[in-house]
């Protein structure tokens, strides 16, 4: 590229996208190789010698991610989670605390709970829009405070630049779970955060067809140390996937502006509707009208008939297909009580049982209000 774009749908599309240096293709391909002939021993073509440690189509993928969450580096891994316990294993070690939101993506806190207190990690959850109760659960050794915001699925709102300031206080590092609001409409580390964590599978890749993970690093030499744990650790994101989520990238943009439309729409017939006791969306929120672009496509809501009729709802639905995870083209519903929260009920982190959640996709809005208006009854 000759000038300095920093436009970001022009990143989505160009950055680590430069037309194939051998060919000339221009989408990049995907290099399906594990290894790369070298010209003698040590000498290597382009850098590139065996793909855990590097491969073109998860490189590019890496540089793009880097470019729109204007980080240091990026790297894919095989999963969100892949990426949290590769990023957990770099900056903390046995005997080291990580403060972590109380109500964290379900697998988020199994394996800090499961696993990674195992290995020695202790941690603390705590509802980080308390600033007051993250001040109290830091120690010495704390080393990490762990962020999501918007929360799921209650759509919670966490103040990005104050917990930044906090962590580094203390001499810990802010991670911020960035999956729920993408880069396009929020920039962490623009904020202060240290780390930006994705699980790709989400809106980066946008078409509900693959799984995999990222990482943003704020500064070069965090991001050595990752690429250390990245290539020691294994669980890098394959060729394809990575090209999945390099495709899904390039729509980025136009598909979160068309989630939000669609979602604000729908948050307003939910509002005006007598079936319905509450909906959760930040639009409100003076932090979130001051860290994001606009609110997402995620939206809960409380039935006001209760637990049965909010599965009803669920299973009411035609257009919304009953379904786990979120940030696709097409449209979900689900009811966390049952489904993606199920394993939290009798808990501090247990959601009301007349909770319905939507991933709002980019079908017609006018046939998705129908769909839940017929729902609801
Ligand atoms: C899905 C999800 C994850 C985990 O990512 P996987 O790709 O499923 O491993 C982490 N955080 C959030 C907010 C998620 O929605």
């Amino acid at each position: 590229m000759d000038a300095d774009p920093t436009g970001f749908e022009t990143l989505a599309i160009h950055a680590g996208q430069d037309p194939d240096p051998t060919t000339g293709a221009v989408t990049t391909p995907v290099y399906l190789t594990s290894t790369f002939a070298q010209d003698g021993v040590g000498g290597t073509r382009g850098g590139y010698e065996y793909s855990r440690s590097g491969n073109p189509t998860r490189a590019a993928l890496e540089t793009c991610l880097a470019a729109l969450e204007g980080g240091a580096r990026g790297f894919a891994f095989a999963s969100g989670l892949a990426s949290t316990d590769t990023l957990l294993r770099t900056i903390c070690a046995p005997g080291d605390h990580a403060v972590i939101p109380g109500d964290a993506y379900g697998g988020t806190y199994r394996l800090f709970a499961k696993v990674l207190d195992q290995w020695g990690l202790d941690y603390t959850p705590v509802a980080q829009q308390d600033l007051d109760a993250v001040r109290a659960a830091i120690h010495d050794h704390t080393r990490v405070i762990w962020c999501e915001t918007p929360t799921n699925p209650l759509l919670g709102i966490t103040d990005i630049a104050a917990l930044a300031e906090l962590a580094h206080d203390c001499g810990a590092l802010l991670v911020v779970d960035n999956t729920f609001a993408s880069p396009y409409l929020q920039q962490p580390l623009r904020l202060g955060a240290d780390v930006v964590m994705h699980s790709t599978t989400k809106y980066l890749g946008g078409h509900s067809d693959v799984v995999g993970g990222g990482l943003v690093v704020a500064n070069a030499e965090l991001g050595e140390q990752v690429a250390f744990h990245q290539n020691a650790i294994g669980a890098v994101a394959g060729p394809m996937d990575a090209w999945l989520v390099l495709r899904g990238i390039k729509t980025l943009a136009v598909r979160m502006d068309r989630h939000c439309d669609n979602a604000e729409q729908i948050v307003a017939m939910l509002r005006g509707h007598p079936g319905v006791a509450e909906v959760m969306y930040p639009d409100a929120d003076e932090i979130a009208n001051r860290q994001m672009r606009r609110f997402g496509g995620m939206v809960s809501f409380r039935v006001a008939d209760g637990e049965e009729k909010a599965l009803q709802v669920c299973a009411g639905t035609r257009l919304f297909t009953l379904a786990e995870s979120l940030g696709g083209v097409e449209s979900l519903i689900e009811h966390p009580g049952r489904m993606t929260h199920a394993s939290v009920a009798g808990s501090a982190l247990e959601v009301p049982g007349d909770l319905v959640r939507l991933s709002v996709g980019i079908e017609s809005v006018t046939d998705l209000i129908a769909d839940l208006q017929r729902a609801l009854g």
